[in-house]
């Protein structure tokens, strides 16, 4: 039990939920490196949504609001820490959600599959049962697409992505949004927009953001995205890292 009054709780809380996931088998142990990486570059930007993550969250949901297939991908540490917010950034912006693991086993997927059906999410893609197509013809299993989902998808969400899928998603011609706080990893650095932001700030903060932009015209959002620029944007971030005024 975390005591509330400890100085680093909302931290250790996180920390904690991801080493649940892992002990109930859904999350693989790489899972837990990456969210260590991620809880270094949280402390450095000061554990809060940045400006230039605002901006990039803000070209975000207009380009899912504008896409036609828009997809949501999860994987073990996005379960682990957002399901919920995951499922209404889904309904709110009328995008599939689909498991999307790198170290993919049936075990993991089934169990994915039941905790987002156990939070009233009943027809995830990308699990056992779906039709998956294999990007890159040899049956890879970091390589899958739901025929419903990723593989039709003009634009997918990953929160916390490999760089490898990253890359193969994106050699796919999809537009790729990613979350993820290491503005220098390669899927930062691959990705059209690129929220340098931890998924349990990001992820909420979309939802906002879709229920005002649903009501603005295509004009509005259209130039939203336009205005935004990647490589700028990934620029302001890293100034944001306090290590930087040091
Ligand atoms: P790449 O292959 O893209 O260069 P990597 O090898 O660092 O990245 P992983 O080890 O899979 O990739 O780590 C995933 C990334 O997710 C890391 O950059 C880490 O900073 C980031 N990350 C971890 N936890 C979170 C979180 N809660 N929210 C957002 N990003 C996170």
């Amino acid at each position: 039990m975390i005591p509330k009054n400890h100085p680093r709780y909302q931290s250790l809380v996180l920390r904690d939920k991801v080493k649940n996931a892992f002990m109930e088998g859904y999350l693989a142990d790489t899972g837990m490196i990456a969210h260590g990486r991620g809880e270094t570059f949280d402390y450095l930007i000061g554990e809060k949504t940045v400006d230039s993550a605002y901006n990039a969250i803000e070209a975000a949901v207009a380009t899912i609001l504008l896409a036609k297939h828009p997809v949501l991908s999860v994987n073990g540490n996005t379960t682990a820490l957002a399901l919920d917010e995951m499922i209404e950034l889904a309904n709110e912006t009328d995008s599939p959600i689909e498991i999307n693991l790198f170290y993919r086993t049936d075990d993991r997927v089934d169990k994915i599959s039941q905790l987002f059906k156990d939070h009233g999410y009943n027809n995830i893609l990308g699990s056992n049962t779906d039709d998956l197509y294999y990007f890159d013809k040899i049956k890879n299993p970091r390589a899958t697409a739901s025929k419903k989902g990723i593989y039709i998808a003009d634009v997918i969400l990953v929160p916390l992505e490999d760089g490898d899928r990253a890359e193969l998603l994106k050699t796919a011609g999809k537009k790729i949004i990613c979350i993820d706080l290491n503005p220098l990893s390669r899927t930062s650095q691959m990705s059209d927009i690129s929220i340098v932001d931890n998924v349990v700030r990001a992820i909420p903060l979309m939802t906002k953001i879709a229920r005002e932009f649903k009501n603005k015209d295509e004009v509005f959002l259209q130039n939203i995205i336009d205005n935004f620029n990647n490589e700028d944007n990934l620029k302001e971030s890293l100034n944001s890292f306090k290590i930087m005024k040091l």
